[in-house]
């Protein structure tokens, strides 16, 4: 298989799709990112990388940054973060408020905000280097010490996120938060900023495609929680529309608004791509198609 040249290939393929969309523009930081830019990275489970297109090029994670704490979360504390979160699709909108008082304030996974919330709250409680502990995670296993939060990001979302501060509070009301919602609020909203480039972000997720094993060859999760978080990311890491990213792609895969996508080929690979235009779900356009064209043409899904 000649890695390299499918990418390229890919790179012209999904070249006008990078023109649909709309960026989001809710966080007003990310409102300015021009579409027409796409990049895809495939980091192996032998530490081989791959790049075509804008790969080297930093965007904003935003969401995808909560699979970097879920792992921390189930790496230091185990299963007990499933008691505060449930691990069902959603079906509403990633900031919804409706559902969370019809589940007295248990969020129905921890990839929508409220969820997340919720993981990125046990962390600052278990996690000796909080409120970093995803920026090191993603400095150590890229090699790269400048990966670090966008501060301008972080300051417009701070400045407009009613949503995740009726969330939090709302939390809080039900005894769901360990820590001052502030806090927390101020930490989701930094981890959510961290800015990297595909590149980085195919090897910052490469131990979901090696059982749990990180880039210094210890582990980081157990074969078995790496197989629970593949599984959360396949049933509801992008948003509304996984059954339509598992019926196209075949991957677990989690996107975030800044256009990012990461997608795991368990045992294989990594593949993130970025492209900053949104569907209407708020999955990359030209990411969800490029992804769809690259299981499609290697064979490598899990389906
Ligand atoms: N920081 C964003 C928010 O909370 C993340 C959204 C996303 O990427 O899904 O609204």
């Amino acid at each position: 298989m000649d890695i390299q040249n499918l990418l390229d290939d890919i790179v012209g393929a999904v070249e006008p799709l990078t023109l649909q969309g709309d960026v989001a523009d809710y966080i007003p930081g990310l409102a300015s990112v021009g579409l027409g830019q796409f990049g895809i990275s495939v980091a192996t489970r032998n530490g081989d990388v791959f790049s075509a297109g804008d790969a080297d090029v930093p965007f904003s994670i935003q969401s995808i940054s909560k699979v970097f704490a879920l792992a921390l979360v189930l790496a230091g504390d185990g299963d007990r973060i499933w008691r505060r979160v449930f691990r069902e699709p959603s079906g509403n909108p990633f900031n919804s408020l409706v559902q969370l008082e019809h589940e007295d304030g248990i969020p129905r996974n921890p990839f929508i905000n409220a969820g997340a919330l919720v993981v990125t709250d046990r962390l600052l409680s278990i996690s000796a280097n909080a409120p970093t502990a995803v920026r090191e995670l993603l400095r150590q296993e890229t090699g790269n010490p400048s990966i670090d939060s966008d501060a301008d990001v972080a300051r417009s979302e701070a400045a407009h996120g009613h949503r995740n501060s009726s969330l939090a509070h709302f939390l809080a009301s039900y005894g769901n938060l360990e820590n001052p919602v502030e806090e927390v609020l101020e930490a989701y909203i930094n981890q959510c900023a961290l800015a990297m480039s595909c590149t980085d972000l195919a090897l910052a997720s490469r131990f979901l495609a090696t059982n749990g094993r990180r880039s210094n060859g210890t582990s980081l999760l157990s074969p078995l929680q790496t197989k629970r978080i593949n599984a959360v990311m396949l049933t509801c890491g992008t948003y509304d529309a996984a059954g339509e990213f598992a019926y196209r792609v075949g991957l677990p895969g989690k996107s975030g608004v800044g256009g990012g996508i990461v997608a795991v080929v368990p045992n294989n690979c990594t593949v993130s791509v970025w492209s900053p235009g949104l569907g209407r779900s708020g999955n990359s356009v030209a990411g969800v198609a490029a992804l769809d064209e690259f299981t499609t043409r290697t064979g490598w899904s899990i389906f």
